[in-house]
């Protein structure tokens, strides 16, 4: 069973009881939300392990500064149908649940409204016809919330509709699961996506090494032996991986598990997340850095998402003043 109480991450933690007002005041906004083998990658006794900073809701997240808003990367505009969401050329997005297994204190998703948004499946049906009928889409990427909270069977039906779309070709999935809950990944989820005629990806989300326990190592693996390429997207985190020496050992260990970076999001200015942002110049030469540092394969494009944009923002030191602005 997740987590799912302030006052039980403290005591499992073995944190400050002071952290307990405003960790409850904050979750009644979002509530909290953390898987138990997630939870036992943390320190213990430790308010800055950037695990725990993930998920800890802490009265910062009660101010609401100028500049964040509840709908930062226009979601709401970009939908198409229940559950479908166009923002780039040929790739649209399908959002099968509005749940997720961990509640990330970050998440620009906190306050979208996925009750009604979600296309929950059962409701993927309009979705399915909708992209059957644009030709210009060649892949479809499973979203959410989370794409693999739904069970094998109601995947296996999706994923089969999907393929008997001639002009799709690639079948993209953005899931945190294989991170925050290995024991999803089963023999028979890999199957499902390597068998298909649609060619698989996957993107995993992980912000910190130590996210990479034994078990999210072995489901990794898992999903590499059937097949399946792996890419990893993390958002820059004050306080988390806000450094050039974290986000190297974080290419590195992703490496190790056959993954290789692709995005760094800055933060999505979303309200309540005000705390966790990096300045963009902090992030540009922690960038910078990092470059040094790595081989280029396995340095993630730093990128901002701009409410409109045909696509994500490269930042990059010589072209972030001109392009961003
Ligand atoms: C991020 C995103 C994508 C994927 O963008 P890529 O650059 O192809 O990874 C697609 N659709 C939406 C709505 C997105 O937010
Ligand atoms: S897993 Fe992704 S969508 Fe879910 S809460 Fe975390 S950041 Fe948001």
């Amino acid at each position: 069973m997740a987590i799912t109480r302030p006052e039980t991450l403290i005591e499992v933690l073995d944190l400050d009881r002071g952290l307990l007002p405003g960790a409850r005041a904050a979750a009644r906004r979002f509530g909290l939300l953390v898987p138990r083998g997630y939870a036992a990658l943390m320190a213990q006794s430790d308010p800055h392990d950037p695990l725990l900073r993930q998920v800890l809701p802490l009265a910062e997240e009660l101010r609401s500064p100028p500049g964040f808003s509840a709908d930062p990367v226009g979601e709401r505009t970009a939908v198409h149908a229940p559950g479908l969401l166009q923002k780039y050329q040929g790739r649209a997005l399908l959002l099968l649940t509005g749940a997720c297994a961990i509640h990330c204190r970050y998440c620009f998703r906190r306050h979208l409204p996925y009750a009604e948004d979600s296309a929950r499946l059962d409701r993927a049906a309009r979705a399915v016809r909708r992209l059957a009928e644009d030709p210009s889409i060649r892949e479809v990427i499973l979203s959410g919330g989370d794409p693999l909270l739904p069970d094998d069977d109601s995947l296996a039906v999706l994923v089969g509709e999907l393929a008997e779309i001639p002009h799709l070709r690639r079948l993209r999935l953005h899931t945190r699961l294989p991170i925050v809950l290995p024991s999803r990944v089963t023999d028979r989820l890999c199957r499902i996506l390597s068998a298909s005629r649609l060619q698989p990806i996957l993107v995993v989300h992980t912000n910190h090494a130590r996210e990479l326990g034994a078990a999210a190592r072995g489901a990794l693996g898992q999903l590499h032996d059937a097949g399946i390429p792996l890419l990893n997207q993390s958002v820059l985190l004050r306080g988390v991986n806000d450094s050039a020496y974290r986000l190297a050992a974080l290419s590195e260990a992703l490496f190790e598990c056959t993954v290789l970076p692709y995005y760094l999001h800055l933060l999505d200015r979303v309200s309540g997340a005000a705390h966790f942002e990096p300045a963009e110049a902090t992030a540009i030469r922690i960038l910078d850095q990092l470059r040094t540092q790595l081989p280029g394969y396995l340095v993630p494009r730093l990128v901002k998402e701009i409410a409109g944009a045909p696509y994500k923002i490269p930042l990059d030191r010589e072209t972030a003043y001109e392009t961003v602005r």
